[in-house]
C-alpha cells in the first residue's frame, strides 16, 4: 500500500468538536505525529506508534511525518484547532515545497477542524458576524514592528481582530502593547473577550471592554477577540453578556440580505 500523510485539525479541545471526518482519519493511521499535549487528546491504540515532539519542532516534525508516509505508512499529524490556522499544514507544504520531488508525488490531506476563535465567538455571541482577521501575536516568527503595523491597520480598517498566542513565558509584554496600540484607535467601551481553554475541563471566558483589558488575564492557552466600533455588548439578566458584530454597518445603505 503507498502512503498517506493526513493533517489533521483536532479542534479546541471537547471530543464532541473533532469531526468525523478527523476520527476516521485517526482510526485509520498506523502512525501518530504531533505536540504532546495534543497528541494526549487521541486515545491511545496499541497498534499505533505516537511520535510526540516540542512545540518547537514544526519543521522537523513535518520533516519525520512527511519522511515515514512517503516510506509506504498511513500517518497522521496532529494539529490543535484548524492545522491550517498557525499550525502544522503550512510547515508540511513548506517541507513539500523545499523536500525531494517524490513528496510532491504523495498521498496528502489537510483535514479541516474548529479553529480556537470560532470556538470562543460562539461561547459569547456572534463577534465574528461581520469582516474580522486573525493575528498571532507571537513575533518568533515575525518581527514585532509587523505585528503593530498589522494591529493599527486592521484596527483602523475596521476589522474585528481574534489575537492568537497572545502570551508566552519568552514574550511576556506584547499583549499589553497590543492593546495600548489598539486604544489609540478604538473606543475605551470596545467589546474584548478572553476565552482560555476553550472546550476543556478548565475553560474561562470573561467578556470586558478595551480600557480594562487585562494582559495579565491572558495566558498560552487563551484567544482574544477585539472588538470593532461596530462590535456591541448585550447585558443580559442573570446570564453573561451577549457579544456581536451586526450583520451591517451602521450608516451601510440598507439591502435585503440572504442567509
Ligand atoms: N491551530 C490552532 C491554533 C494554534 S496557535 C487553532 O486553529 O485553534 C495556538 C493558540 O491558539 C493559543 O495560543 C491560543 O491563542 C489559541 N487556542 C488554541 N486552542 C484554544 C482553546 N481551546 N481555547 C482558547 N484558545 C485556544
Amino acid at each position: 500500500m503507498s502512503g498517506r500523510l493526513a493533517v489533521i485539525g483536532l479542534g479546541p479541545g471537547d471530543a464532541r468538536l473533532l469531526t468525523p471526518e478527523a476520527e476516521a482519519e485517526l482510526t485509520a493511521a498506523a502512525a501518530l505525529y504531533g505536540y504532546g499535549p495534543y497528541l494526549d487528546r487521541v486515545p491511545v491504540r496499541p497498534d499505533q506508534a505516537r511520535h510526540a515532539s516540542d512545540n518547537r519542532e514544526e519543521g522537523a516534525r513535518a520533516v519525520a511525518a512527511l519522511r515515514h508516509a512517503a516510506a509506504g505508512a498511513q500517518v497522521a499529524l496532529v494539529s490543535g484547532g484548524d492545522p491550517g490556522v498557525f499550525a502544522m499544514a503550512a510547515a508540511v507544504c513548506q517541507e513539500i515545497e523545499a523536500g525531494p520531488e517524490t513528496w510532491r508525488d504523495l498521498d496528502l490531506a489537510i483535514v479541516p477542524g474548529v479553529t480556537a476563535m470560532l470556538a470562543v465567538a460562539a461561547r459569547v455571541g456572534a463577534p465574528l458576524g461581520h469582516d474580522f482577521c486573525a493575528l498571532s501575536l507571537s513575533d518568533n516568527l515575525k518581527p514585532w514592528d509587523l505585528v503593530e503595523r498589522r494591529l493599527d491597520a486592521a484596527a483602523g480598517a475596521g476589522f474585528v481582530i481574534a489575537l492568537y498566542n497572545p502570551v508566552s513565558r519568552a514574550r511576556p509584554w506584547q499583549l499589553g502593547a497590543a492593546f495600548e496600540r489598539l486604544r489609540k484607535h478604538l473606543p475605551a467601551a470596545t467589546p474584548v473577550v478572553f476565552g482560555r481553554a476553550v472546550g476543556r475541563a478548565d475553560e474561562h471566558v470573561v467578556v470586558t471592554t478595551l480600557d480594562r483589558a487585562d494582559p495579565a488575564a491572558a495566558d498560552m492557552a487563551t484567544l482574544i477577540i477585539v472588538g470593532s466600533t461596530q462590535t456591541r455588548a448585550i447585558a443580559r439578566p442573570g446570564r453573561a453578556p451577549l457579544v456581536y458584530t451586526p450583520r451591517a454597518v451602521q450608516g451601510a445603505r440598507s439591502r435585503r440580505v440572504s442567509a
